[in-house]
Formats: C-alpha cells, sequence, structure tokens
C-alpha cells in the first residue's frame, strides 16, 4: 500500500517553473531591477560575468551568450564556415533546430541512425556517409546524457571533421569525467526555459576552448563586425540580453542541486518502474545524466499517455516525427523504412515529469497510475 492510492487524480503538470520561481523570486526580482536601473541593455557586465561562468562551469575556457540555443548552432556553424555544397551529419531524433540550422545555411543534414537504448548518435553508422563534402558532426546529447564522444572524435580526427556538440538538454552532464561541450570545437547551450538552466525567454551560450574561433563567434555573433561597421563576414543579430544574463546568473548557483534532484527523481522511477519491466533510461558507465527529460519506452505508448491524461499527469513525446522524415527535408530522399531505430523509438518514447521540485506525492502517483496501466 501507497500512501497516494486512494487518490485517482492530480494535476500532475510535465514541468511547474512556477514552483522554482517561488524559491528565487526576491533574488531575480533583485538582478532585473539592478540592470533596468543601470539601463545597460545590451552587452555589459552581467554578460561577461555569466559567460565566464557558464565556461567555467563546462570546463571551456571561453564563453559566447547568444540569443538561443538555436543560434548557437547557426553562430557556430558560421564560425566553422559551412555553407552551401557542405554536409553536416547529425542525427533525426532531436528537436528540429538541430538540423533546421544545418539547412539555413544551404548545408545539407545527413542523418545517421540511433542507438537504441542512448538514443544518442550511433558512431558506428556515420563512417558509411562520409563524402568529400562532409564538414562536421553534430553529436545531440539527447535528454541529458552525453554521446559516445570518444567514438565520434576519433571518427572525425580520422576524416579532418569539425564536431559541434549540441548540448542544449546536457548542460553540466559528464562524459568519462568531461562536461558536455568541452570535447568538440564547440558547445552548443540553450537557455529556453525548459532547460535545466532556463532563462525568463530565449537565449543561449557557445562554450569553446579555441582562441580563434572564440574570436570568430564573437565577429559573428555582431553582424560578422570588426572593427566597428566594417565586415570581414557576414554574420547576425545573434546576442544575449543583459536581463536574460541577469537571471540565468542568479539560477546557476542553483543548478547542481537542481541536477540531483532531477537524479533523485529519476532513481525512484527507475527503482519502481524497473520493477514493473517498463524499459527505463538507459545511462552509460562513465556518464552522468542531468535528466533534462526522464523519457520510458512503451510499445502501447498513446494508450500509456492517454491513461496518464486522465488521472491529470501530463506527459510529453521528444519526438513524434524523426527528422529525416519531416516534409520540409523529403528532397533529401530518405523511405519511410530507413534510420528504423529512430522510427521505432518517435513511436514508443514517452517522458515523464521529472523537474527537480516535483513532489514526492506526485512522483508516487505517476508510478502508482503506470503500473495500474500495466
Ligand atoms: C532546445 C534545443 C535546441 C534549441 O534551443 P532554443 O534555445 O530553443 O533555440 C537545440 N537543440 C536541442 C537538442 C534542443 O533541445
Amino acid at each position: 500500500m501507497t500512501s497516494s492510492q486512494a487518490i485517482t487524480s492530480l494535476h500532475v503538470p510535465l514541468l511547474d517553473l512556477q514552483a522554482q520561481y517561488a524559491t528565487i523570486r526576491d533574488e531575480v526580482l533583485a538582478a532585473v531591477g539592478e540592470v533596468l536601473d543601470s539601463q545597460v541593455c545590451i552587452g555589459g557586465p552581467k554578460i561577461a560575468e555569466l559567460e565566464q561562468k557558464v565556461a567555467a562551469l563546462c570546463c571551456c575556457a571561453y564563453g559566447v551568450g547568444v540569443s538561443s540555443g538555436t543560434d548557437a548552432l547557426l553562430c557556430s556553424m558560421m564560425s566553422l564556415e559551412i555553407g552551401p555544397g557542405d554536409e553536416v551529419i547529425t542525427t533525426p531524433f532531436t528537436f528540429f533546430a538541430t538540423a533546421g540550422s544545418i539547412a539555413r545555411l544551404g548545408a545539407k543534414p545527413v542523418f545517421v541512425d540511433i542507438d537504441n537504448r542512448t538514443y544518442n548518435l550511433n558512431p558506428d553508422a556515420i563512417e558509411s556517409v562520409i563524402t568529400a563534402r562532409t564538414k562536421a558532426i553534430i553529436p545531440v546529447h539527447l535528454f541529458g546524457q552525453m554521446a559516445d564522444m570518444d567514438s565520434i572524435m576519433s571518427i572525425a580526427e580520422r576524416h579532418g571533421l569539425a564536431v559541434i556538440e549540441d548540448a542544449a538538454q546536457a548542460i553540466s552532464a559528464t562524459y568519462k569525467g568531461r562536461r558536455a561541450g568541452s570535447i568538440g570545437a564547440v558547445g552548443c547551450l540553450s537557455f529556453f526555459p525548459s532547460k535545466n538552466l532556463g532563462g525568463v525567454g530565449d537565449g543561449g551560450m557557445v562554450v569553446t576552448n579555441d582562441p580563434t574561433l572564440y574570436e570568430r563567434l564573437l565577429v559573428m555573433r555582431n553582424h560578422g563586425s570588426k572593427p566597428k561597421y566594417w565586415h570581414p563576414y557576414v554574420g547576425g543579430n545573434f546576442r544575449l540580453d543583459p536581463i536574460q544574463a541577469a537571471v540565468l546568473l542568479v539560477k546557476l548557483p542553483y543548478l547542481d542541486g537542481w541536477s540531483e534532484a532531477r537524479r533523485r527523481n529519476a532513481a525512484y522511477y527507475d527503482e519502481r518502474l524497473g520493477r514493473l519491466g517498463v524499459c527505463v533510461p538507459y545511462i552509460k558507465s562513465g556518464c552522468t545524466s542531468v535528466y533534462n527529460q526522464y523519457v520510458i519506452r512503451v510499445e502501447r505508448r498513446d494508450e500509456l499517455k492517454m491513461h496518464l491524461a486522465q488521472r491529470g499527469i501530463q506527459t510529453e513525446i521528444y519526438y513524434p516525427s524523426p527528422l529525416h522524415l519531416q516534409p520540409c527535408f523529403a528532397d533529401l530522399g530518405y523511405e519511410p523504412g530507413s534510420l528504423p531505430e529512430s522510427v521505432k523509438a518517435s513511436r514508443e518514447v514517452l517522458a515523464l515529469p521529472i523537474y527537480p521540485e516535483l513532489p514526492g506525492a506526485h512522483r508516487e502517483f505517476v508510478a502508482d497510475a503506470i503500473a495500474s496501466f500495466l
């Protein structure tokens, strides 16, 4: 018997940003007030401080604050001179931005199937799609666990390719003791509100250890201008704004505790759901996940989602359609049966509430509801 067995319906959201805000409200209001009082509305000390602290967290020498995770990818690829005619290898089982950014630069996304346990890029499938036009590989550290970076880096080095880590979901995750974003040429972070370190709007950062690339990123973020009003490149307006930086600086010291709380929630689900025979997240040895999402895998996924919804439990499907089968990429010519692991995953995955402030009773209620379905 568990304490919540008598309860038949609760409101259990997938994410409750108000619960987190309640714990830091005074600090956030003061920090935002400071920016407003200063009227330094572009650039300034908050941006510099955030760049330095996030870079340090990621074990990188440099950080470049940008307007979103998407723009982190765009600005990185522009700085690496990726453009028309180039091919970039990535996973089809990710948020659209990863491949959308490649296509927006006139380059061609080349999709490779995923590992069916981690949902990350399967390195064994990479070499067969490398051509003379291949410029880069973008591994995505999906749901908070890093991709198989040793294999990816060794393939990239063998073929002279740049590696751009899409670490939007994996800030401070580790792979053999190394942080997300610190292994490839660059790491791309997102501060979208639902990410583990979320702003109050859009924001992102590129982290790197490469001083030349750092200089190029700074120029590219500001219309490719250096010196002012002189444009060696066509860049963009990819700037992060100081109000976002101020809020993120308030949140940053809490991030480790929040990741720990996510891992505690994950451990609870692992134990309860594992006993029921549910396919729970597989975390490779040597990796620590920051559980941006806790994703289970079930054959009767749509029925389970409905069953949970009827009990007031919100869940989500990341991602219901793999990118190689999206209408905008039809001209790439992928067949419906291609990249089968990605297709299969898109039919079976379900993300459960895992956010740090998730009440214990809710966690228990979710596990009970899944048990009653099975
Ligand atoms: C969120 C996300 C992005 C894009 O970040 P935005 O800040 O929303 O532009 C890119 N890649 C992945 C894997 C993401 O989860």
